[in-house]
């Protein structure tokens, strides 16, 4: 366990990761970084202006999101190279996992500079962990597509797969997830982890078709994770 706090090294890019729901979400190391860094590059500035203010951190904001990563890498990489300290934060979690990062950390990979990890919240992890399921092995597919029939193939094709499946999903579309899950996954054991962190967390657990039912009954709202049981032992699909 290392104790000291060497200051931060010159031309790092520092993958910050912020709450997911609850302020008290944020290591000692994650606000070292974003106070002694020289810019903090955010998917979304107002959201990640307000996670400062309420740190009391002041510090330039540049906005990296999905549809300028190719041009906001190169200026990144540009202020790298001039030896400065950038930290990237997303709105919620850890950078890169479903979240904007990784085709800068390629990038800055690629370019012989220093990438590190502030490890901290990820929804993927927290629900996992606490799901009940094994996470001896899991496979993590993040969203899936929109479009329905791309949605159905990937699930047909995570049949075989033996680890827990782990889905992220929006609250919108939790309901028909669920049908879908119903279809090609009747008898297995699914999770939602819903709110996590947050005051009205809950795990939810049933097969497909009971949860439908809750979903149903009580309009869920919030964010959630969507485990799966993994295939069970000795089955062929
Ligand atoms: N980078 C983030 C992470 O480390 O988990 C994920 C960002 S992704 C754009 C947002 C999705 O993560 C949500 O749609 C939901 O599936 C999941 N998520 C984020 N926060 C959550 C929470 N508090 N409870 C449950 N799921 C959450």
């Amino acid at each position: 366990m290392q104790h000291s706090l060497p200051p931060l090294t010159p031309g790092t890019l520092y993958l910050v990761a912020t709450p997911i729901g609850n302020l008290e979400d944020i290591t000692l190391r994650a606000l070292r970084v974003l106070k002694e860094c020289d810019v903090v590059a955010a998917e979304d500035t107002r959201r990640t202006g307000q996670l400062l203010k309420h740190f009391e951190i002041r510090k330039p904001l540049l906005s990296y999101f999905q549809f300028n990563e190719a041009k906001r890498s190169e200026e990144i990489l540009g202020r790298l190279g001039r030896g400065e300290r950038v930290a990237l934060v997303t709105d919620a979690g850890t950078p890169g996992i479903s979240d904007p990062g990784e085709r800068v950390v390629k990038a800055a990979v690629a370019n012989g500079f220093r990438v590190e990890a502030i490890p901290g919240a990820c929804a993927l992890i927290a629900a996992l962990t606490a799901s009940g399921l094994s996470s001896d092995e899991f496979h993590f597919i993040g969203f899936l597509p929109h479009k329905s029939g791309q949605r159905l193939r990937q699930l047909e094709s995570a049949k075989t797969i033996p680890g827990t499946l782990v889905l992220y999903e929006s609250p919108y579309r939790i309901g028909k997830l669920l049908v879908l899950l119903n279809e090609v996954f009747p008898d297995r054991r699914v999770v939602l982890a819903r709110e996590l962190t947050k005051k009205f967390e809950e795990f939810l657990r049933g097969t497909p078709g009971e949860l439908l039912g809750l979903v149903e009954q009580r309009s869920l709202k919030g964010e959630f994770v969507v485990l799966v049981d993994g295939k069970p032992a000795g089955a062929t699909s």
